[in-house]
C-alpha cells in the first residue's frame, strides 16, 4: 500500500539543517561507503564490494514499511558520507531522494534502480520483481565502484560475476514456469508482484481492484463483485496476495478463494528475515509452481 508515500517535510529539513551543520564530513575510512534505501539492493552491493566497502541498508527489515518511512538522523549521517546510494525512484522511496538533495554532495553518485531500468513515472515501482533489475544494478555497482576505486577492480569484477551466477538460477526458474502460465488470468491483491507474473506469461484480471489497494482506497462494489466472479467461476489460475497487506476485503478475498479451491500465492513487499533476494525470489516462484501443479 502506498497510503503516505512522502515523509514528512519538516522532519527532512530538520535533517539537512543538522547535516549542513556538520560541514563536509570527512569519510572514516577509505573504504567505499554505500546506502540503500532497500535491503535486498544492499545486498547486491555488498557481493560487490566483498570486504573493500560498507553497506548501510535503511530498510533491512519487514517490519519497516518503505512506503511510510521517516529517516533519522543516522540515516541522514549515513548519507551525507556515502559515495554511492541507490534509490529505487518512481516515488517509492522518495524520503531518501529528499535526504540525497539536502546532502548536497558533488561527488556522490546516485544509482537510481527506475532510471537504469527505464521506467518512468506511472510504471509500477515493485522493480525488484522484474528480474532483470537486480542484474543490471549489479552491473551498474562493478563499473561504479572499479571508477571511484580502480585498484581493487578486477575484485569487483570478480565479485560481481560470482553474484551474477547465482542470479541466472531465477530465470532459469521462471522459463519453467513459463511453459505452465499459457497467458492464463490471474487476480492479485495489489500490484506488488506483477512484473513477476507478467514475465511468467500471466494476464492480470483484476488491475483496477489492485490499484485501489495499493493507493489505500476501498475498492468499489463492481470491483469486489467483479474479483468474486473471477473466483467463484475459476476464471483465474490463482490468486496472489501480499501477505504484508491483508485488509478485511483482502481477508475476505482470500477465504474465498480457500473455499472455492482456487490456489493462493502469498508474496511480501519487503525482504523477509535470515532470506536472501535469491531465496526469496525463490521460494515464491516454488509457491507459483505449487500453485500450477494444484
Ligand atoms: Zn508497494
Amino acid at each position: 500500500m502506498h497510503k503516505k508515500r512522502f515523509g514528512s517535510l519538516a522532519l527532512i529539513s530538520a535533517l539537512v539543517f543538522l547535516m549542513v551543520g556538520c560541514g563536509q564530513s570527512k569519510k572514516n575510512n577509505d573504504q567505499i561507503q554505500v546506502v540503500s534505501s532497500l535491503d535486498f539492493y544492499g545486498e547486491a552491493a555488498e557481493a560487490v564490494l566483498g570486504r573493500y566497502g560498507q553497506v548501510t541498508s535503511i530498510i533491512n527489515s519487514p517490519s519497516l514499511d518503505p512506503h511510510s518511512y521517516e529517516p533519522t538522523t543516522k540515516d541522514a549521517k549515513a548519507v551525507a558520507q556515502a559515495d554511492v546510494v541507490i534509490e529505487n525512484g518512481l516515488g517509492y522511496d522518495q524520503w531518501l531522494a529528499k535526504v540525497v538533495a539536502g546532502s548536497n554532495s558533488k561527488t556522490q553518485k546516485v544509482i537510481q534502480i527506475n532510471q537504469l531500468m527505464n521506467r518512468t513515472d506511472g510504471a509500477n515501482e515493485h522493480l525488484w520483481y522484474d528480474l532483470k533489475t537486480m542484474p543490471k544494478l549489479t552491473r551498474q555497482l562493478i563499473k561504479q565502484f572499479s571508477q571511484i576505486d580502480p585498484t581493487h577492480k578486477k575484485v569487483y569484477q570478480k565479485n560481481g560475476q560470482d553474484y551474477l551466477a547465482k542470479l541466472t538460477q531465477l530465470q532459469t526458474q521462471l522459463d519453467a514456469l513459463k511453459t505452465q502460465a499459457k497467458g492464463q488470468k490471474v487476480a492479485v491483491s495489489e500490484p506488488v508482484f506483477n512484473y513477476a507474473l507478467t514475465a511468467m506469461g500471466y494476464q492480470v484480471a483484476n488491475s483496477h481492484f489492485a490499484k485501489a489497494i495499493e493507493d489505500g482506497t476501498d475498492p468499489s462494489p463492481q470491483d469486489i463483485a467483479q474479483m468474486q466472479a473471477l473466483i467463484k467461476k475459476h476464471q483465474i489460475a490463482f490468486l496472489v496476495v501480499n501477505k504484508q497487506e491483508e485488509s478485511p476485503v483482502i481477508q475476505q478475498m482470500h477465504k474465498l478463494a480457500k473455499q472455492e479451491k482456487v490456489p493462493v500465492v502469498q508474496v511480501t513487499e519487503t525482504l523477509p528475515a535470515k532470506q536472501t533476494y535469491l531465496t526469496w525470489m525463490q521460494q515464491q516462484f516454488k509457491a507459483v509452481r505449487k500453485a500450477q501443479n494444484s
